[in-house]
């Protein structure tokens, strides 16, 4: 949806738009108990090693077990455990598969930085079942060429 809106009401690739996400997408400050804050994160299979990126706005260790959760009663609440599910592939602990991409509590930026992230492993060729949620995005793919800094 916000991609829709910076093609229809915004010029592709003008400098204030990219200095935006330049911005936005700079992590600024790291913080030491990763897994108690909200933001992106990166959910990692072991045995495929495909990634699921995600957004959370409660804590990511709340948002962790809810993944697990839906692995171990498959109740189909979660792409990621789904796609355990039918590859019969396992699920880990959250130090071995959980990584936070980006710390951020403001709501309204957790979607684009989202996005970015999931341009970036749709772009790899490692983001699993995201056919239907990845469009073309002219400022991604010129910020990854530009190599924005981004999380540790
Ligand atoms: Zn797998």
């Amino acid at each position: 949806m916000l991609h829709q809106c910076f093609q229809t009401h915004r010029p592709k690739n003008s400098v204030p738009d990219q200095q935006y996400h330049r911005n936005l997408l700079r992590q600024r400050n790291p913080i030491p108990d990763r897994f108690s804050s909200s933001g992106v994160y990166k959910l990692t299979c072991l045995d495929c090693h495909k990634s699921y990126i995600g957004q959370t706005v409660s804590r990511f260790y709340t948002r962790y077990n809810k993944h697990k959760s839906a692995f171990y009663h498959n109740s189909r609440t979660s792409n990621f455990a789904q796609y355990l599910h039918d590859k019969a592939h396992s699920f880990g602990p959250i130090d071995n598969i959980m990584q936070v991409l980006h710390h951020q509590k403001k709501v309204a930026h957790l979607n684009t930085i989202e996005r970015f992230h999931i341009h970036i492993e749709h772009a790899a060729g490692n983001h699993l079942n995201d056919d239907h949620t990845v469009f073309p995005n002219k400022i991604f793919d010129t910020l990854i060429k530009l190599n924005t800094p981004l999380t540790p």
